[in-house]
């Protein structure tokens, strides 16, 4: 072995819980320190450290991936009922990752990855298609509330120069039920850019799509704030890059992405986003090969695994089984982060270290050596193995591939 790729400014290092902690180790061990003289400001978001800390570690951690440009995070526990009393919790903690994107605010775009010989349940996609759901607002931020009698519902809104605006939601005759939501037109436009750029790095086309035949107002501020934007700043670029932007109804959008090849962004609101990065990334076969990024206003980005701690296979590991969980998506959000962190700092070799070492792992599956939970989307007969068999593989692949 040469001598180690050195980098000149950490990254945030978001370490998690249960099945993904195990493989964070593996990863960090067998395919990237034999690599790269690794430089990270450690968090440890593990539910014990955040019950320690009184969960104060979570904003820490999101203010260091602020302050550096780049983190990569393990998943985590989101605690519940059941949670509480095996790990003796002195409270409910709020999920990190809502934690994370309520202080950063920005876009999460989630890409499948491809790996030849693996098929999708939808033959026609046979390019990604990366889901970029805002992640803010909207439902997710609604106040409710439920009525036991009749009653009219209002929307007031009062100004700061004490105006106000009022608009009946629904004169009720019997008991009901009203849902208030909002959204921040700057979170919007944000969201738009960071979808513009992304498209732009990735060379593909952008879809987005709502809902504005029915909300006139609410969609339409949406639709609108693209299309401006892109009018404005990105136009002339998408041209020259010889990609579209284009907007439909979130109902003809879903119908065309059936039959498209894939190969697209598609934009969409917090809840459309919630709802389809789920059935998208089951398509494309396992969400082990899905993974997450969050592309936040100022260039600031947390790469981490769609999937989560992998409870299961954990208790099965705890018992001394060798499990076969797959690191794809894990091994993914460190090389995102890596080539991320090299584009920043000008370090060609981390940029290319972080190709091979996907290249690597792509490879691997796709001449046939694989974790269980793919085995069944493979062709031919498959080898089935181990996660650290796997990452060893990859290691090796990747030694090949630099020394190229
Ligand atoms: P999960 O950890 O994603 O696992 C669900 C199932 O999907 C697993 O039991 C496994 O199926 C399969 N699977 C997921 N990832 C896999 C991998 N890398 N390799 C192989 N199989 C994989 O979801 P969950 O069981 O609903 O949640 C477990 C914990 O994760 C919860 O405490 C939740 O709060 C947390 N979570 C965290 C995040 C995050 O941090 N981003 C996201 C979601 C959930 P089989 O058991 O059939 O093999
Ligand atoms: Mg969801």
């Amino acid at each position: 072995m040469t001598s180690k790729i050195q980098m000149s400014r950490p990254i945030a290092e978001l370490d998690g819980d249960e099945m993904t902690r195990i493989l964070w180790q593996q990863i960090k061990e067998i395919a990237l320190e034999p690599f790269v003289d690794l430089k990270t400001e450690y968090y440890d978001l593990g539910l014990k450290m955040r019950d320690i800390t009184d969960d104060a570690v979570t904003l820490e951690a999101a203010k260091a991936i602020k302050r550096l440009g780049v983190g990569v995070k393990c998943a985590t526990i989101t605690p519940n009922a059941a949670r509480m009393t095996e790990y003796h919790l002195k409270r409910m903690y709020k999920s990190p990752n809502g934690t994370l994107r309520a202080y950063l605010d920005g876009t999460v775009f989630r890409r499948p990855i491809i790996v030849p010989g693996l098929k999708s349940y939808v033959p026609g996609w046979v390019k990604p298609i990366t889901v970029a759901r805002h992640a803010y607002g909207d439902v997710y931020k609604a106040v409710e509330m439920k009525t036991d009698q009749p009653g009219k519902a209002e929307l007031v809104f009062t100004g700061a120069d004490g105006s106000q605006q009022r608009k009946t939601i629904f004169d009720f005759e019997g008991p009901g039920i009203v849902q208030g939501m909002h959204n921040r037109l700057d979170s919007i436009k944000s969201f738009a850019a960071a979808c513009f750029e992304y498209a732009l790095e990735a060379g593909e086309d952008l879809w987005f799509s709502a809902k504005d035949t029915i909300s006139k107002t609410y969609d339409e501020a949406f639709r609108e704030t693209f299309q401006a934007l892109y009018d404005l700043q990105y136009r002339e670029r998408f041209e020259q890059k010889g990609i579209s932007y284009f907007y439909t109804l979130i109902d003809d959008a879903v119908a065309r992405a059936i039959k498209s090849r894939g190969g697209f962004v598609w934009a969409m609101k917090n809840y459309d986003g919630d709802v389809l990065s789920d059935m998208i990334s089951s398509a494309f076969g396992s969400l082990a090969l899905m993974t997450s990024v969050l592309v936040s206003p100022g260039g600031v980005y947390e790469y981490e695994a769609a999937h989560g701690t992998v409870t299961r296979h954990y208790y099965r590991y705890l018992k001394g089984e060798k499990t076969s969980t797959n690191p794809m998506a894990t091994l993914f959000a460190w090389t995102g982060a890596l080539r991320k962190s090299g584009e920043q700092t000008n370090n060609p070799a981390l940029r290319a270290f972080s190709d091979a070492l996907e290249k690597a792992a792509v490879t691997t599956i796709a001449t046939g050596t694989m974790t269980g939970d793919v085995a069944a989307l493979y062709g031919a007969m498959p080898e089935v193995v181990d996660s650290e068999t796997f990452l060893k593989k990859v290691a090796e692949k990747t030694e090949e591939l630099l020394k190229g």
